[in-house]
């Protein structure tokens, strides 16, 4: 319950201070002593203000108004609107003066401040001054009494609170007494003359100023200023000093109260209002002579009467509370809520209340809980997982359902953790030192891990704000899960870290061309690369350009423009850079990063050194070209001595078959003619006309491998062992030898070759015998892309290094008379099987027989 600030101060006529009511010492900055001049507790600012007032009251008999802020509150002003008049004794002379204030302005903050007990202050006020002074209670018993009082009428000062004022007062000026009290009980502040007995029975005049008590906007009974005086003891009547001076004092009590902007009124026994101040225009929209004769209770909305019917009631049985809210109609028909302060008082048989507009307040407590609810609202249905936390503990105080959900505890598992129970462990130690950072931040917003119940680490963005949540320091913390987004930027440094390094160990030139600035910058490649001494003069504009070799400028810039105009993103070229004085091979790779318009906004690239590489080709070009030159050569040569082979061998054959046909006829002529010497001569050269002729024929076999046009057919091998088993068949007999063989396979082949082929193996088979018969087996393995054959025999075998000598032509391991033959049989063997895309060789063992193993590739 909100009270009434309202103000009284009496002043002598030095204007010192003579008394004050408890509501001014809430707010005067000391308590006021005795004998001290009112303006000292003036603040500076309106100490003008009070003495051209004070001026203008001594000197007229109209009160002088004027509004002053006593106080500063933090953000707001209390106002007060003060009413000052003099006060004249019968002469009229000046005697003092009399202050009212109330307060002319309520403000939310006012209403905060407002409140609380003021006794000590007014037992100072009591105890320090030496005018006697008591208060009494509305039913006119003595509440406190100071030392000075208790002085004037001989008794102790503990003797009197308890005791009814009128028993103090002579008897026979009770009922003038009675009616005084009462006046003063109605808010008036009276002077009046009195007797009152003392402890002994005496009497002693006095004269008493009365002033309303008002606490917490109630008046609770009268303060009694007492002065002693020496003249007649009876009661004077206050107002016969004349009808201008009550007119006086009745217009500045209305004053007073409609100043008030509380409405205060008074309601009699059935209810109907007697009094009410000008405010019930404000607050009701009704003045006070529409009200008056009204009944309260109609004005009561409707859900309000039974209780304050009910307050009423125990308002005047002096039971319950003096305080109660209700609904008031309003003249336009809206609701006023109103804040009533009221008593009951026995003697009037009147209601004496005070209404306070809580309409604003009862709004804004709407409003309040309304947008309180709003954000309650919000909190729990947040897609955010948000909690609070109390600042100190860390333990948590709400926690919302993304929360629970996001983390997998439930509500109150939750609610039993504190905040470093969902910090992954290795944050703890992080976050206690930022805890001490952190303190004093109203808000903050960083990435932490967070565990969840079941172990799963994530990235948080926390965003913290400190509030005050049910009188605690709290935060309320938002928390998304930002795992994604962290990682893909780890994963950003990492390569972009990994591309640094990459720049910097590679030796390739790396740039970075702004195409919209036409900036580019090198990485430390460039200067290496073109042995620069400055690397900044990589980084102007056209360095590139103005180093292409002039005969490449064109196309590579060109292809360039190409690919930036078309919107190709790769691009790569070779082309000539200059150096020095000569000029480097670059392969150059770019890549053209478009923006959201399709527009190139960049290319990144790098430049590799091909020079080495360049000559290396070169070279190897060169050596190439002689290497295919000599080739032809070669084979020009060849086909050359095979034609000269060919010829001379199938030429010679005539005149050979002439030396032995003409050598036949000698001798068959001659027979009888010729001695012996002349017979052996002629069988030497029969024998070698017999040897050239074979020479030759093995020539000629030799030269038409290569020479003669082969045709590729399917050659059964069976067939051609088959015929050669006929062939050496009286020598097999002869010899007891043996050709084996198990089943061969169908190949792509020269058939005519391929019989010569084995034909000359298995022919030095039998030549090459030992004195054991002579067995040869003819074998073969499948492998895959050719087939590998192997003739072995049992003969007298090969020493190891004649292996590839015996493959030449003309090439013989022993002499005519050991073995016959040319030394070419061999040599036709490999020329076969080269021309077969084949490969022939031997294995032996001397004494113990020889292989000759040969490939046939499956297709020809
Ligand atoms: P030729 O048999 O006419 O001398 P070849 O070219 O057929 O010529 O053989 C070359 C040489 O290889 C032969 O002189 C012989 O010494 C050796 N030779 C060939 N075949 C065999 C074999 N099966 N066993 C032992 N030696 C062989």
């Amino acid at each position: 319950m909100k009270s009434l600030n309202c103000f009284f101060i009496l002043l002598d006529d030095e204007l010192k201070v003579k008394t004050a009511n408890s509501k001014y010492l809430d707010i005067a900055s000391s308590a006021f002593e005795p004998e001290k001049y009112f303006i000292d507790y003036v603040s500076e600012k309106h100490r003008e203000k009070f003495t051209a007032a004070f001026a203008s009251a001594q000197k007229e008999e109209e009160c002088v108004t004027i509004v002053t802020a006593p106080i500063e509150l933090e953000n707001d002003t209390l106002t007060i609107k003060w009413s000052i008049c003099s006060l004249r004794n019968h002469d009229n002379g000046f005697e003092g003066l009399e202050l009212f204030g109330v307060q002319s302005k309520l403000s939310p903050k006012e209403i905060e401040f407002e409140g609380g007990n003021n006794h000590d202050n007014q037992k100072i006020l009591f105890e320090r001054t030496s005018q006697p002074f008591f208060s009494f209670d509305l039913q006119g018993t003595l509440i406190k009494a100071n030392d000075a009082f208790a002085d004037l009428l001989s008794y102790s000062v503990t003797d009197l609170p308890g005791t009814s004022f009128l028993s103090l007062a002579n008897g026979s000026d009770i009922s003038d007494l009675t009616n005084f009290i009462a006046k003063a009980l109605e808010g008036n502040t009276l002077e009046y003359k009195c007797a009152l007995q003392d402890k002994t029975g005496k009497k002693v005049a006095v004269k008493i100023i009365n002033t309303p008590q008002i606490e917490n906007g109630t008046f609770v009974g009268i303060n009694a200023f007492v002065k002693k005086t020496t003249g007649k003891t009876q009661i004077e009547k206050p107002f016969n000093r004349d009808e201008k001076r009550l007119k006086l004092v009745l217009a500045r009590l209305k004053k007073v109260l409609d100043s008030s902007l509380d409405m205060i009124c008074a309601v009699d026994e059935s209810g109907k209002f007697t009094y009410i101040s000008a405010a019930s225009d404000q607050i009701l929209g009704y003045r006070a002579k529409e009200l008056i004769g009204k009944d309260f209770h109609d004005f009561v909305h409707k859900e309000d009467a039974e209780s304050t019917k009910k307050a009423s009631i125990n308002i005047k049985r002096g039971t319950g509370t003096t305080n109660f809210e209700n609904r008031f109609y309003k003249k336009d028909g809206s609701i006023a809520h109103l804040v009533w302060s009221s008593r009951w008082e026995e003697n009037d048989k009147r209601f004496y209340s005070i209404a306070r507009d809580a309409t604003e307040r009862k709004l804004s407590e709407a409003n309040l809980k309304a947008s309180e609810e709003k954000y309650r609202v919000l909190f729990y249905n947040h897609s955010v997982p948000s909690w609070i936390y109390e600042a100190d503990s860390l333990v948590f105080l709400e926690v919302n359902d993304a929360a629970t959900q996001h983390y997998g505890y439930n509500r109150k598992e939750f609610l039993s953790m504190k905040l470093t129970d969902i910090l992954a462990e290795e944050e703890v130690q992080k976050y206690q030192s930022f805890l001490q950072e952190d303190s004093c931040k109203q808000c903050h917003k960083e990435i932490w891990v967070h565990k969840k119940k079941n172990g799963d680490l994530f990235y948080a963005e926390i965003t913290s704000n400190a509030i005050e949540y049910l009188g605690k320091k709290a935060k309320l913390v938002l928390s998304i899960d930002r795992t994604e987004q962290t990682i893909a930027e780890q994963d950003v440094r990492k390569s972009n870290e990994r591309i640094t390094f990459l720049s910097q160990a590679t030796f390739d030139a790396m740039w970075d061309w702004n195409v919209e600035t036409n900036e580019i910058t090198w990485n430390e490649g460039i200067s290496k690369m073109f042995d620069l001494s400055d690397p900044s003069e990589a980084q102007k504009p056209d360095w590139w350009s103005n180093n292409l070799h002039p005969e490449d400028k064109e196309r590579v810039e060109r292809k360039k423009s190409y690919h930036l105009e078309n919107k190709i993103p790769r691009w790569e070229d070779e082309y000539r850079m200059k150096t020095g004085n000569s000029y480097k091979y670059i392969n150059d790779r770019g890549y053209i990063i478009f923006n959201e318009q399709s527009k190139p906004v960049r290319m990144i690239g790098a430049m590799q050194d091909l020079t080495e590489r360049k000559s290396h080709e070169i070279m190897l070009q060169k050596l190439n070209n002689s290497l295919e030159k000599r080739a032809t050569e070669l084979a020009e040569s060849n086909t050359e001595l095979e034609r000269f082979a060919y010829v001379a061998s199938h030429d010679l054959q005539e005149p050979l078959r002439m030396v032995s046909s003409f050598l036949q006829l000698l001798e068959k002529r001659y027979k009888d003619k010729l001695d012996n010497k002349a017979h052996e001569y002629i069988n030497y050269a029969v024998d070698g006309a017999e040897r050239m002729k074979r020479l030759i024929l093995d020539l000629l076999e030799y030269s038409r491998v290569n020479s003669s046009k082969t045709e590729v057919e399917d050659v059964d091998l069976n067939d051609i062992v088959k015929e050669l088993q006929f062939t050496y068949k009286n020598f097999l007999e002869e010899t007891n030898g043996t050709i084996n063989t198990n089943k061969l396979p169908v190949i792509k082949g020269s058939k005519t070759q391929i019989l010569q082929l084995f034909q000359n193996l298995i022919g030095n088979a039998c030549k090459y015998k030992s004195t054991a018969p002579p067995i040869i087996d003819i074998s073969y393995e499948d492998q895959q892309s050719c087939y590998q054959f192997a003739v072995a025999d049992n003969g007298i075998g090969i020493n190891s290094k004649f292996f590839h000598k015996i493959f030449i032509i003309f090439q013989r391991l022993h002499n005519r008379d050991e073995y016959s033959g040319t030394g070419i049989g061999l040599a036709i063997c490999k020329k076969i099987i080269d021309k077969h895309g084949g490969r022939i060789w031997v294995t032996s063992t001397q004494g113990q027989g020889s292989t000759f193993y040969f490939t046939l590739p499956k297709s020809k």
